[in-house]
């Protein structure tokens, strides 16, 4: 028997202390460290009250946001990847998918929609980053492009809302030629002479920001999101200078003439409304009043 050995049973943990706060009530701004209560954050459209942070938002998120009432209707929700290259990385991308359908509840990384944006009728994209990184492939680029060539037959405008890696490299060569193809719907927009607001949030980056991110008749972007084609890192270790203070970040960007407007996102729908308007845009007739002209076929509305 050891003589300096002590005869004790060891200490059990103390019991955890049950939390008064349930889990997910609260989070910390990774700003300025303050901790705001999730349904004060979701009223505040996911901006930090006290530094204006800007959390990252969901494409569901994104819509209920611009349209009037939250409602809408949605285009092409069924559309989904059929894994054209078979292509496996850490995991076959079948399986990634399913994965990825199953937790966020989409079938790709875009919803595209229509309702009334501040009383104007507009076709809406908006990306959604959960999903593989909100990574471009065949169906995000054919979603986009069905959604332009909706709004030209219907003579209304559209908004993207930019939230990407890039094209998705697990769909190669074919997720890169949906460049092509949205830029190629935007510019038959263009002759139409129908307005297009891109909508740069973070991170916006890779192929979007080289295709339709930036040939918005306004570019607007929120406040120091991430805007670039490659990464810092790549591009210091290409050009070998360091980088200065801010690259790549909306505000910087503004100052050097590559995004048209920075704007809080408590302010981006009274900002897009206005813009829109600006370029001819109408407002569609209320609902209401549809049904009271529609009631004037038969026998007059009544004066007010
Ligand atoms: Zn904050």
């Amino acid at each position: 028997m050891a003589w300096w050995k002590k005869d004790r049973k060891p200490r059990t943990p103390p019991k955890e202390k049950a939390s008064r706060v349930p889990e997910g009530l609260m989070v910390k701004c990774p700003d300025c460290s303050h901790i705001i209560y999730n349904k004060e954050l979701a009223a505040n459209l996911n901006v930090c009250p006290k530094c204006s942070h800007h959390f990252r938002v969901g494409a569901i998120d994104r819509l209920r946001m611009l349209f009037d009432d939250g409602v809408w209707t949605e285009y092409d929700k069924d559309l989904v990847s059929t894994d054209p290259l078979q292509f496996t990385d850490t995991k076959p991308y079948k399986a990634r998918l399913k994965t990825t359908i199953e937790s966020t509840g989409l079938k790709d990384a875009v919803v595209v929609a229509s309702g009334r944006l501040d009383g104007i009728e507009t076709i809406v994209a908006a990306m959604e980053y959960g999903f593989i990184g909100g990574s471009m492939g065949v169906v995000v680029g054919e979603k986009i492009a069905r959604a332009i060539e909706r709004a030209i037959d219907r003579r209304s405008p559209i908004v993207i809302v930019c939230c990407s890696g890039g094209a998705r490299m697990m769909e190669g060569a074919l997720s890169l030629m949906q460049m092509a193809k949205i830029c190629g719907a935007l510019a038959r927009l263009d002759r139409a002479r129908l307005p297009y607001i891109a909508v740069l949030t973070d991170p916006t980056t890779g192929g979007v920001t080289a295709s339709f991110a930036m040939l918005g008749d306004l570019n607007i972007a929120e406040p120091k999101a991430l805007i670039g084609f490659a990464g810092p890192r790549v591009i210091e270790q290409t050009i070998r200078q360091k980088l200065p203070e801010g690259f790549q970040r909306s505000e910087f960007l503004l100052e050097k003439g590559m995004v048209d407007l920075v704007i809080d996102r408590r302010e981006i729908k009274a900002v897009i409304a206005r813009a829109l308007r600006f370029m001819g845009a109408r407002s569609a007739p209320a609902p209401a009043a549809v049904a009271i002209a529609a009631s004037t076929a038969t026998e007059p509305a009544p004066q007010l």
